[in-house]
């Protein structure tokens, strides 16, 4: 995807380095960065390398790549500390669950008691 592509999306920016932000893990298929506006004591975003708009794109396109997301939302847990006190792993699609980037990512959340969602 190249820069010129209207359907470039900040995510690519952060993957290509041009945009910084605070990277906590990476992998050859995989980053993770943490969410510029957290909503618990951690919030990391886990993104493909490769842009998909949505978690269901992803899955029928690339499980594989899929797995490597939630094994890497995985491991961000493990670095923060957060496996035997429990996290959450979130994937926002489309309007009305509020999903404003369309490169797929998995929000992690943690570090807190988390509240019930929905409405
Ligand atoms: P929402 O904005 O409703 O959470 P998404 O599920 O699409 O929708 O999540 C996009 C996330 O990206 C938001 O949590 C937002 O805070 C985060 N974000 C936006 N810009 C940046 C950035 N430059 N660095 C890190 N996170 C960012």
């Amino acid at each position: 995807m190249t820069e010129s592509d209207p359907s470039e999306t900040l995510f690519e920016r952060i993957i290509a380095r041009e945009i910084p932000a605070d990277i906590v893990h990476e992998t050859a298929t995989t980053m993770a960065f943490r969410d510029i506006s957290p909503q618990a004591d951690t919030h990391v975003l886990v993104v493909p390398k490769t842009r998909y708009r949505n978690v269901g794109e992803l899955a029928a396109a690339d499980p594989a790549l899929l797995a490597d997301v939630i094994a890497t939302a995985h491991r961000v847990a493990e670095l923060d500390g957060l496996v035997d006190s429990g996290y959450r792993v979130v994937f926002n699609t489309g309007a009305d669950a509020g999903q404003t980037v369309f490169h797929v990512h998995a929000h992690v959340l943690g570090g807190e008691q988390l509240g019930f969602f929905g409405r």
